[in-house]
């Protein structure tokens, strides 16, 4: 990673916070001087052993702040009337352990699960890993569309920061940065700001994508992330921008009304591993990406979610890609998608828009 400065600092209550700068005369030496209750992390994990998965239970987040006025924003940086969450006058991306985390304890050992623990009636284990908040301006409306390629290069250096400090974090099984916007879809506060997940285990999405590469390669002697990719690419209908780093393109079987996977056209486990030019590149292609989708719907805003989809720290390494899944709920001006009956009872998607069409559509509304 290029000339990025990083600063750690802790809060009030003792959770870490990290700024990143880019400039060097930035110093970062601001106090938390709030009075802080110590962070409430209360949360378990449960183990369905119908479906093979864990379920984070964290009743202790029930008090939350939920979407504050403007001058009220815990996201916002620190005057001198009014103490927020990063304590500085002014950053230009920071991170901080998240006040209302779903999982935390991440950094101590854990106890191993006791053989057998899945026969247990009712497996459950203390939920470990860690939640952050990343917010990528102190610029309180400003939208990730809005930031310079620069910025959005600093985000992604930071990311990768992240995930190389929480993949070391004893327990840490996996590291997902994402960014979502819109209330559509849940975010409480809205000041542009993404989280980072690090999970005490892989997750059930990540684990389906490693068993079906595993069979592909023992069928095929092939990689099936670089076969789906040639094979967008190949075809054309639902590539939607591509350049001499990335390429963007909707799956053939999309599950959102518009959804977008951004892979780097040399294939990488994940964040770490991708080479400067790549870097270089990310801003401008993802930038581009975010504005399409703005401009989709009558220049209303649209709701999404930004996805990183990476390895495990520790398993499934060998033949995964990284890359980003960008997807909107909205399906028309006004419209959104719901998780109706087939999607939440049974896991299966319906999509009301076909796939080419969404890839026509994001095409059209390019620069
Ligand atoms: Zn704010």
């Amino acid at each position: 990673m290029k000339d990025m400065k990083k600063t750690q600092a802790v809060l009030a209550d003792g959770r870490e916070i990290v700024y990143y700068d880019t400039r060097d005369e930035g110093v970062r030496t601001a106090v938390d001087t709030r009075d802080l209750a110590p962070v409430v992390s209360g949360s378990e994990m449960r183990y369905d052993r119908l479906l093979d998965e864990w379920v984070v239970v964290a009743s202790h987040r029930q008090t939350r702040t939920h979407l504050p006025a403007a001058d009220a924003c815990p996201l916002c940086p620190s005057t001198p009337e009014r103490a927020t969450e990063v304590p500085e006058a002014d950053y230009e991306v920071v991170v901080f352990e998240n006040r209302f985390p779903s999982m935390s304890g991440g950094g101590a050992e854990r106890e191993a699960l006791a053989p057998g623990w899945a026969d247990d009636p009712f497996p459950r284990r203390p939920s470990g890993g860690r939640c952050e908040v990343m917010c990528f301006t102190p610029e309180h409306d400003a939208s990730f569309k809005d930031l310079t390629p620069e910025r959005a290069r600093l985000v992604l250096d930071a990311w990768t920061d992240r995930t190389a400090e929480l993949s070391a974090l004893p327990g840490v099984e996996q590291v997902y940065c994402f960014e979502n916007r819109g209330r559509e879809i849940g975010v409480t506060l809205p000041h542009s700001h993404g989280q980072i997940y690090a999970y005490p285990f892989v997750t059930p999405r990540t684990a389906a994508m490693i068993a079906s590469t595993a069979a592909h390669r023992h069928r095929t002697g092939r990689n099936l992330f670089e076969d789906v990719v040639a094979a967008e690419r190949a075809d054309g209908a639902r590539i939607v921008a591509e350049n001499a780093h990335w390429t963007a393109f909707v799956p053939a079987a999309a599950r959102w009304p518009y959804e977008v996977h951004l892979y780097p056209n040399r294939r990488v486990p994940d964040l770490l591993a991708l080479d400067e030019d790549a870097r270089a590149a990310f801003g401008g292609t993802y930038l581009d990406l975010l504005r399409r989708f703005d401009r989709l719907f009558d220049g209303e805003p649209a709701p999404y979610i930004a996805a990183w989809q990476q390895a495990p720290v520790r398993s499934g390494r060998v033949d995964f890609a990284l890359h980003l899944e960008l997807f909107s709920i909205r399906r028309a001006p006004g419209k959104l998608k719901y998780l109706a009956g087939s999607e939440s009872g049974m896991g299966v998607f319906i999509s009301d828009v076909p796939p080419e069409t969404a890839a026509a559509r994001l095409r059209e509304v390019g620069e």
